[in-house]
């Protein structure tokens, strides 16, 4: 017996980087994965094929989830589908760096829907069926950017520390009903979102790191399996960010 058998699972942006590692540790332990993708379809189908090898069920949904009515549609698909939710990881997000002076009400508004509103559009959903069947994990995927800051980001540190507080909060109300929830705060990892990054840059930010190299995916894949066990973790950050930024 896997330690997910018989779980369902909701990754949201599974079709890439961190996602895609998620959704692959989630069914390695046995559970459903449901990977949403907004536009990657063919990168999610290949995480579907990858996960249905590993002997678990796995289907791709397309939906934006910054869209409030999309998300419904979407997580009422997966709970028609397979009749519950019980792990939900908010996982999708952005980047649109500026420094604030040069940052457009465009650039803020897509940060904060994608990053964090989008968390409450899928909870908003998925929640009260976790409550009636007195279990759920919602882990919501934020960054060591939202504990630290980071120098033309006030959009995206804001969305990750707005995660934290929402996490928390969320996880006061929902401790007595069996819904455990928690953030995990990566550091730099290895996916597209930092590949992108000039080289130059992404060098400094490895010196700055005390164990000197990036985070790969599957760390962070290991951290959501290990908060899906625990019985007694909720309303906090499990920090995975090689040494960079310690509370
Ligand atoms: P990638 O850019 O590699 O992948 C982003 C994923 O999010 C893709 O699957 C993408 O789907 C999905 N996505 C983006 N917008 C939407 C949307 N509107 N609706 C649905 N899906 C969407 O990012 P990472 O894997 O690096 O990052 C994953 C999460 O981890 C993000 O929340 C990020 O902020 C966080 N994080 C990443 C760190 C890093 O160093 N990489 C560090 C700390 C936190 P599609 O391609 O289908 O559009």
């Amino acid at each position: 017996m896997k330690k997910l058998s018989g779980k369902i699972a909701v990754v949201t942006g599974g079709s890439r980087g961190i996602g895609a590692a998620v959704a692959k540790g989630l069914g390695k332990e046995g559970a459903t994965v449901i990977i949403n993708y907004n536009h990657s379809q063919k990168e999610a189908e290949t995480i579907v094929d990858e996960i249905k090898a590993m002997g678990s069920l796995a289907v791709a949904l397309q939906a934006d989830i910054s869209d409030a009515e999309a998300t419904k549609v979407f997580i009422e698909k997966a709970l028609a589908d397979f009749g519950k939710i019980d792990i939900l990881v908010n996982n999708a997000g952005i980047t649109r760096d500026k420094t604030f002076k040069k940052m457009s009400f465009e650039e803020w508004h897509k940060v904060i829907d994608t990053n964090l509103s989008s968390v409450f559009n899928t909870c908003k959903i998925a929640l009260p069926s976790m409550l009636e069947q007195k279990y759920g994990r919602i882990i919501n995927i934020s960054s060591v950017i939202g504990q630290a800051g980071g120098f033309g980001q006030t959009n995206y540190a804001a969305a990750k520390a707005g995660l934290v507080g929402f996490s928390k909060s969320l996880a006061l109300e929902t401790a007595k009903g069996g819904v455990t929830v928690n953030c995990i705060c990566p550091g730099y990892i290895a996916t597209e979102m930092v590949k992108a990054m000039p080289e130059n840059v992404r060098e400094a930010i490895i010196a700055m790191v005390p164990m000197k190299k990036l985070g790969e995916p599957d760390e962070i894949a290991k951290g959501v399996v290990f908060i899906c066990e625990s019985e007694y973790m909720t309303g906090q950050c499990l920090n995975l960010n090689g040494g960079l930024y310690m509370l």
